[in-house]
């Protein structure tokens, strides 16, 4: 198979996984769409036509109106527990339209995101609107330019319709790509209304695709203990980042360990280990300290969706195997975030009090309500500008022990500025920035969002240009919150 004139080269192994899985889609036609932004450098590494890119026929594939050669458009069945509540649930507003194969031999999904109604929209229109599928596509980017991984954003479309939302807004498609969509919910879906013949399909499909060296009889518990250790990875990283998912539901939780669904998700401004800013979540279930936890609660549905599949093993090993990779994600989660921190902090190797050096300088953050992207950065360039912090003698205490456990490694110090300049970006999606960027783009003037998206591109430059980008929300601004699923 070829790539298309414009750089398709669509495969369909979700297609064939049973039918029980998911349901076949037809177009779902808008009237008049129209480009509003598209991501060429990922085009380019999906293979696709980037001179294209803004041509009728790219126009008709990201509105779903036409879909490329060798698509097959489907609707993905999952389940998951929302808030801890058990729920089917389902792509209620997303076709994925096939899987590209890159020309380094990579595969991705291709997914519109606001398409219309599937047999799992329950009581929604299956639309989206303009704001959140921007504000996806904004910090889905930088989470990747941070190096986070995440599932990305190929483009936004306007539709041409209306929606009823809180108001009317402007609906919008996201075409959204990522290594897959296969979540914690969709094993939970096969386990609690499938076969086991279609869970150990969806199993084996899954460690075909992500995971292609486990082998032999273990080879689910070896799943599991290798899904658990990149969520334990990824987790680490939005801890480190100051990132607030918001709605670490197990349906949003990918067994690929990208970060997927953008819905309430929010970084730190302000460093306080209790953020929440998803509107929905009173009780703080999915606050940022929560999110290690979560991810362990989260790991637990997956061991026990995997249960029918380990039959012919003695309950008592699988069930120990479990519980053993579960052990292992809750310290390599820590472990990785420990070690993360020391290369915050400009520290290469790791030392006995490394612990409470870290928690000293966060619960100093905490007191002072010190900005947490912008203390980091500081501390990097020795200007400490976070005034309440410099002024206090418990951070003289803290920055002498600092300085005093750094010279005990022995390095020079420009090796401990790159490091602490590429472990602490200068900019980051701040919510009063990206909120400006959605405004602007509401009013029909996208220059300010292309502006943002150029800086966010690499948050570890520390440039000139990007000094405006860097600045923390004025004293005076109130809370920030988000909201779910618009
Ligand atoms: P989320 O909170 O984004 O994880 O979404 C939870 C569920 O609601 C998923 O099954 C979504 O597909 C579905 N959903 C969200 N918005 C809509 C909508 N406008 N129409 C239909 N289904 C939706
Ligand atoms: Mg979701
Ligand atoms: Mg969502």
């Amino acid at each position: 198979m070829n790539y298309t004139e414009t750089g398709w080269k669509l495969q369909n192994s979700y297609a064939s996984l049973p039918k029980t899985l998911y349901a076949p889609m037809e177009a779902n036609p808008v009237s008049s769409p129209k480009l509003v932004i598209a991501n060429e450098p990922l085009a380019k590494t999906l293979g696709l036509d980037t001179g294209q890119l803004d041509s009728p026929e790219f126009l008709q594939v990201f509105a779903g109106n036409r879909f490329p050669e060798n698509s097959f458009p489907l609707a993905q069945a999952y389940a998951g527990h929302q808030f801890g509540q058990f729920t089917m649930l389902g792509d209620g507003r997303a076709i994925l339209i096939g899987e590209q194969q890159t020309p380094a031999g990579q595969l991705f999904d291709i997914q519109l995101k606001g398409a219309g109604i599937t047999p799992f929209s329950r009581s929604g229109d299956g639309r989206a609107s303009l704001g959140p599928m921007l504000r996806e596509y904004i910090i889905s980017e930088s989470m990747h330019a941070l190096g986070i991984p995440t599932s990305r954003s190929l483009a936004v479309v306007l539709t041409g319709e209306k929606i009823q939302r809180y108001s009317a807004e402007p609906g919008a498609i996201l075409t959204r790509v990522a290594s897959s969509h296969i979540r914690v919910g969709t094993f939970q879906f096969a386990a609690k209304y499938r076969s086991t013949e279609d869970l150990k399909a969806l199993a084996d499909y899954t460690i075909h695709r992500h995971f292609p060296d486990i082998t032999g009889p273990d080879r689910y518990i070896e799943l599991f203990r290798q899904a658990a250790g990149r969520q334990a990875a990824l987790i680490a990283k939005w801890q480190l980042a100051g990132f607030v998912h918001g709605v670490m539901n197990t349906d949003n939780m990918a067994i690929s360990g990208e970060t997927i669904d953008y819905g309430p998700c929010a970084f730190l401004d302000r460093y306080d280990e209790s953020a929440v800013f998803s509107s929905i979540d009173a009780g703080g279930r999915y606050a940022y300290r929560n999110q290690p936890l979560i991810g362990g609660w989260n790991l637990a549905r997956f061991a026990e969706s995997l249960f029918p599949l380990l039959d012919d093993r003695p309950e008592k090993e699988a069930l120990s195997s479990l519980q053993d990779a579960l052990e292992e994600y809750v310290k390599l989660q820590h472990q990785l975030y420990m070690a993360g921190m020391r290369e915050k902090l400009g520290l290469f190797t790791e030392m006995p009090d490394d612990q409470q050096l870290i928690e000293g300088l966060l619960e100093l953050m905490q007191e002072n309500q010190a900005d947490y992207t912008n203390t980091f950065r500081s501390l990097t360039f020795e200007e400490v500008d976070e005034p309440q912090l410099l002024n206090s003698e418990a951070f003289m205490d803290w920055h002498k022990r600092w300085k005093s456990r750094q010279r005990q490694e022995g390095r020079p110090a420009q090796e401990i500025l790159e490091l602490m300049k590429s472990r602490n970006p200068a900019v980051i999606p701040r919510n009063h920035r990206v909120e400006a960027a959605l405004e602007a783009s509401l009013q029909g003037d996208y220059g300010v969002m292309e502006k943002l998206l150029a800086t966010l591109q690499n948050p570890y430059a520390h440039s000139k240009e990007q000094q405006p980008y860097t600045a923390a929300p004025p004293p005076s601004t109130p809370p920030y919150q988000t909201y779910c699923g618009t």
